[in-house]
C-alpha cells in the first residue's frame, strides 16, 4: 500500500496493507490503519472549520499522531504546518499569528487546541463531527491562503525575528518523491530512520518517501537518540535500511562502536542534506558500513527538501579535499549567477507567507520556472560538478540546525539593558561553526553583565529554541562596526579567542 501524491489518495490498497508504516515514539501503525486514521483525522479537522487550502498547524514530537495529522492535512487538502516542541510557546504564537490561525492541532494528546484573543490556550474537546469548547470562545479556522494546493507550510528563522513561512506546493512534494523513486535505489519499502524534527525540511524525505514508496518510518524521538545503543538496537530490530540525518546527527553516533553493519545489518542507504558533508565522516561510514551507499545531496527548504545530489563513493572520495554538492536533480536546474547558487523548477516554493519584500528580492522566473537564489555561495568545476563554499549572509548552520543570526540579535535586543547586542559564530578550523556566543554593549570596561540580564538564558528561553541560545553572554564598552556599518562578527570572534586564549595563558602560567 502507498500514498498516490498526484492523485492525493491512498493507492494499492490491497498490497502489503498490514505491513507497518508507521513506528511512532508511542504507537505503531499498519498501512490499513494510517488510512483509517488519516480520514477520521481530516473529519474532525473539517468539524473544526479546517478544508482545503486552510492551513492547520501540526505541533508535537514524533508521535504517530504527528504523522496521522500530516496525512489527513494531505486528504483534506489543508496546507500542513509542523511545529516541533523543540520550539517555545512564544515562536509558536508568532507561526500562529502569522497564519491568522486561532486553534492548532496538538499531536501529543491528539486534540485540538484553541488560542483565545488574549494569548491563553484554551483547550478543545475532540469530539468526532462537532465542536465543544471548554470556555465561551469558539474556535474558527485561519483565512484560506491566497496561494492554492500547497501541502506544507514550513517555518524557517528570520533575519526581523519572524520566523519566515515557506509555502511548498503539492507538485513540489509530488517532484521530491519521483526524484526519490526513480535515482535513490531505496529498494521496495524501505524503513526509514526519521530523527529530525517536523518544522526541519530534512525530514520531509523520510514522510513523502514512506508515503509515496509504501515503506515505513521510524519516528525517533529526542528522548529515543540519546539513549545511544538502545537507539540503535530499535532501528536494527525494525530492520531500517534508510538513514536519513544532517552529517552531524551521524558524527555524533560514530562514537558508538555499535554503529556498525553489524549493528544495522539492513542499512543501504546514507541520505544526508543539510549541511556540508565532511570527507573525514564519509570515509569513516565507509569503512564502518562497507554494504552501504552514501548520498549527499544539497539544498535550502525554500526548494522543497534538496536539488543536488551526489553518490560518494571512493573515488569520489579519493578525487575531493572537500565535496562537492554533485549534479542537478531530474526536472531541475542549478546555475551560479555572480558567485551565487540559484536554483529552477516545479520543485521551488510559491514563496514566503505575507513576505513580499524578500519573494520580489529571492525569487525569479529562469527558462518559465520559479527560481529562487540560495544566499550560497556556488562553483562548478570542469566536469560540471557543483560546490557550495558556504553562506554570502549571515545565515549559518550548527549542528544541522539552520540559524539566522540577526533573528538570536534580536531577541537579545528585545531583553532588559541589552539595546545593543550581537550574536557570534566560533568557527572550527574546517568552517564549521562550534558554538554561539553573545555580546552586549554596556558602555564600559568592567565586563560585568547589568543585574536586569543576569537571567539572560531562562528569558531568551521565553522566546527562541535551545538550538539559538548562546553558550554565554559576554560584555564589552561597544560593538565593533565593519567598513559598511554592520556589526563586525568577525571582530567579535577575534576578541572572544583573545579573551580566552589571554585566560588560559595566565592560567596555566
Ligand atoms: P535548510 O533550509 O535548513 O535545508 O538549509 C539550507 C542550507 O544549508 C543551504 O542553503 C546550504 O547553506 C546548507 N546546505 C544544505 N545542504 C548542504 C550540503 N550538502 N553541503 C553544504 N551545505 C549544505
Amino acid at each position: 500500500m502507498r500514498f498516490d501524491l498526484s492523485a492525493n489518495c491512498f493507492a494499492d490498497v490491497d498490497v502489503r496493507a498490514d505491513t507497518w508504516a508507521v513506528i511512532g515514539a508511542d504507537r505503531a501503525l499498519r498501512w490499513r490503519e494510517l488510512e483509517e486514521q488519516a480520514h477520521a483525522w481530516a473529519s474532525q479537522a473539517r468539524a473544526h472549520g479546517f478544508a482545503a487550502d486552510v492551513p492547520v498547524i501540526i505541533r508535537g514530537h514524533k508521535e504517530a499522531e504527528f504523522f496521522v495529522a500530516m496525512v489527513g492535512a494531505l486528504l483534506l487538502g489543508a496546507p500542513f504546518v509542523p511545529v516541533d516542541t523543540i520550539y517555545p510557546d512564544e515562536r509558536m504564537q508568532r507561526i500562529a499569528s502569522t497564519l491568522g490561525a486561532q486553534t492548532y492541532f496538538d499531536a501529543r494528546d491528539g486534540r485540538f487546541v484553541s488560542l483565545n484573543g488574549h494569548g491563553a490556550w484554551v483547550e478543545f474537546e475532540a469530539v468526532e463531527g462537532a465542536v465543544s469548547s471548554t470556555s465561551t470562545s469558539t474556535a474558527s479556522a485561519p483565512p484560506v491562503l491566497r496561494e492554492k494546493n500547497l501541502a506544507y507550510v514550513l517555518f524557517t528563522s528570520g533575519t526581523t525575528g519572524e520566523p519566515k513561512g515557506v509555502q511548498i506546493g503539492r507538485e513540489s512534494v509530488a517532484a521530491l518523491a519521483d526524484w526519490m523513486a526513480a535515482d535513490f535505489a531505496l529498494g521496495d519499502a524501505p524503513v526509514f530512520l526519521d530523527q529530525a524534527p517536523f518544522s526541519f525540511d530534512l525530514s520531509m524525505y523520510e514522510v513523502f518517501g514512506t508515503l509515496a514508496l509504501g515503506g515505513t518510518v521510524v519516528l525517533a524521538s529526542r528522548a529515543l537518540t540519546t539513549q545511544g545503543s538502545a537507539f540503535l538496537a530499535t532501528l536494527a530490530r525494525h530492520r531500517m535500511t534508510t538513514w536519513v540525518s544532517t552529517p552531524s546527527f551521524a558524527q555524533q553516533q560514530l562514537l558508538n562502536p555499535q554503529f556498525s553493519q553489524d549493528g544495522l545489518p539492513a542499512l543501504r542507504t546514507f541520505l544526508f542534506c543539510g549541511e556540508v558533508l565532511p570527507v573525514a565522516l564519509a570515509r569513516q561510514l565507509r569503512q564502518r558500513f562497507p554494504a552501504a551507499r552514501i548520498i549527499n545531496t544539497y539544498g535550502p527548504t525554500e526548494a522543497t527538501v534538496a536539488t543536488t545530489w551526489i553518490v560518494v563513493d571512493d573515488a569520489v572520495l579519493a578525487h575531493h579535499a572537500r565535496l562537492p554538492i554533485g549534479h542537478a536533480k531530474r526536472d531541475a536546474e542549478v546555475f551560479v549567477d555572480a558567485g551565487e547558487l540559484c536554483i529552477a523548477g516545479a520543485h521551488v516554493m510559491r514563496g514566503y507567507l505575507n513576505r513580499e519584500d524578500l519573494n520580489a528580492a529571492r525569487m525569479f522566473i529562469h527558462n518559465g520556472q520559479r527560481a529562487f537564489r540560495t544566499g550560497d555561495l556556488g562553483a562548478i568545476d570542469g566536469n560540471g560538478l557543483l560546490f557550495c563554499h558556504g553562506r554570502i549572509d549571515d545565515q549559518i548552520k550548527m549542528g544541522g540546525y539552520r540559524i539566522e543570526l540577526m533573528e538570536i540579535d534580536a531577541a537579545l535586543r528585545a531583553l532588559p539593558a541589552a539595546a545593543s547586542a550581537a550574536a557570534v559564530p566560533l568557527r572550527r578550523p574546517d568552517g564549521s561553526v562550534a558554538r554561539i556566543v553573545a555580546f552586549v554593549a554596556t558602555g564600559n570596561d568592567d565586563g560585568r553583565l547589568p543585574d536586569a540580564l543576569q537571567d539572560w538564558k531562562t528569558l531568551l528561553a521565553a522566546r527562541l529554541p535551545s538550538y539559538m541560545i548562546p553558550s554565554e553572554l559576554l560584555a564589552c564598552r561597544s560593538l565593533p562596526v565593519s567598513v559598511n556599518f554592520k556589526i563586525d562578527r568577525a571582530q567579535l570572534a577575534q576578541d572572544y579567542r583573545d579573551v580566552h586564549f589571554k585566560a588560559q595563558r595566565q592560567h596555566n602560567a
